[in-house]
């Protein structure tokens, strides 16, 4: 069975196709970014995770475009049947607890979670809208980032506001699920312990940060709330604020609420104090004795060491430590800065071992010390791999869809 998993966001298309049926079960991996004057730039690899990556120009001037444009790239990459197609919504509100069906009712409802999302739900439907006008007959399959926390015990997911605007919907809600459920797996998986025996803090660190905790295999805290907006300081967003920020500004700067979100969302973060969204400017400029790159580091490092310590105390103790994302998977130092000072709960890199880490494919190698009592991974998180495979849990579980498709079971790694 062919599954695409499609992740078109408000600034970049992500696509991949999957093979359910073999073990190395990536066809295509590809992305269209970098929309600028009519054109963008495609990155992707033809194959497995060892594949190399190759880079083109599009005459594609939108996302719109650049899917409509995805049948014709998978024919000329030798791919003409699909047979199902998973799409990254990044909010489901408060019904979605798995990967569901995309019908007229579903897709109302994620409409109706836009205004938790604003920035991010209306690209996800209107991926969702393109893709069942150019695969009508093919279902079409929504895998949503906040259903992972739907775990959370309540009082880790309630605000303490008045009744009237938690009626309205005011929670914590928790999103990077698909990628903390995928590496919480992986990291099971390298110790070879089933995952219901293991308390695993998950550190996505990417443009987008949050911290997972995890236990019986479930999400009980994590550090994203009711939007993408806070917890770790990000690329460009703030993380953590004092909600008394909104009126302060307002009263005091004359900023309507729209511009005080927007700047926070988009103007924030790594970038409002260090210069750049890039962690790699920043560690260049910082070895440099750039002053303003130091405190962006310290600040996000910081930050992400803070609620290691909580969720350590939220879980009772840690059996292990996984980093991913951009910045997980690639900086050793972040990742020995935010560790810095963590030995009173049990955490101690190996600083060779944690220099040495170059990720091919599926790869967790640790990090750990000899003396730490935490074990301490990092892997790639697969998101799309995760998304194809939500896709076939829920084709299979679901007796709305046609038999045919129903057939295939998933032989792939990590199940
Ligand atoms: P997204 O959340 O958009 O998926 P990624 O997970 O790809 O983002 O992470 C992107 C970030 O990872 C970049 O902005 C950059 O800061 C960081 N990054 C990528 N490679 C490196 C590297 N070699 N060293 C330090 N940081 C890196």
């Amino acid at each position: 069975m062919k599954i695409l998993a499609l992740n078109a966001g408000s600034s970049s298309l992500k696509f991949a196709l999957f093979d359910m049926a073999v073990e190395d079960c990536r066809l295509v991996k590809a992305e269209f970014e970098n929309f600028k004057d009519g054109h963008c730039v495609l990155h992707f690899r033809l194959g497995g995770e060892n594949s190399d990556e190759q880079i083109r120009s599009e005459p594609l001037a939108s996302i719109e475009e650049a899917i409509q444009c995805v049948p014709t790239l998978l024919q000329e990459w030798g791919y003409s049947q699909i047979d199902a197609i998973g799409h990254r919504v990044i909010h489901g509100g408060e019904r979605f607890t798995k990967a569901t069906l995309i019908d007229s009712e579903v897709l109302q409802y994620i409409q109706s979670c836009t205004p938790l999302a604003p920035l991010h739900n209306p690209a996800n439907l209107a991926g969702i809208t393109t893709s069942k006008k150019i695969w009508p007959s093919a279902p079409q399959i929504a895998v949503f980032d906040t259903a992972f926390h739907h775990s959370l015990p309540v009082a880790a997911y309630t605000y303490a506001i008045p009744s009237a605007w938690r009626k309205a919907g005011a929670r914590r809600y928790g999103f990077h699920g698909i990628s903390h459920q995928y590496v919480a797996m992986r990291t099971a998986q390298a110790w070879q312990s089933p995952i219901e025996n293991l308390r695993i803090i998950s550190c996505h660190l990417g443009n987008g940060s949050s911290l997972c905790a995890i236990e019986n295999g479930t999400s009980v805290d994590t550090s994203m709330g009711m939007s993408p907006l806070t917890g770790l300081a990000m690329g460009t967003r703030s993380g953590d604020v004092d909600p008394g920020l909104f009126s302060y500004l307002s009263r005091q700067c004359g900023l309507d609420i729209n511009t005080i979100e927007q700047q926070l969302y988009s103007d924030s973060g790594l970038k409002a104090l260090g210069g750049s969204p890039d962690l790699r400017n920043l560690e260049q400029w910082a070895a440099q004795g750039n002053l303003d790159a130091q405190l962006a580091i310290e600040v996000y490092a910081y930050s992400a060491r803070k609620y290691l310590g909580a969720f350590a105390a939220v879980l009772g103790g840690i059996d292990a430590v996984v980093f991913t994302g951009g910045i997980g998977e690639n900086s050793a130092t972040m990742r020995q800065r935010i560790c810095d000072r963590l030995q009173v709960i049990g955490l101690e890199i190996d600083d060779a071992r944690n220099r040495k880490v170059r990720l091919r494919a599926f790869e967790a190698p640790e990090i750990a010390s000899s003396q730490s009592r935490v074990r301490i991974f990092v892997t790639k998180t697969c998101e799309q791999l995760m998304i194809a495979k939500e896709v076939l849990t829920a084709i299979e579980g679901s007796s709305a869809l046609p038999h045919a498709v129903c057939q295939t079971r998933q032989g792939n790694l990590y199940e």
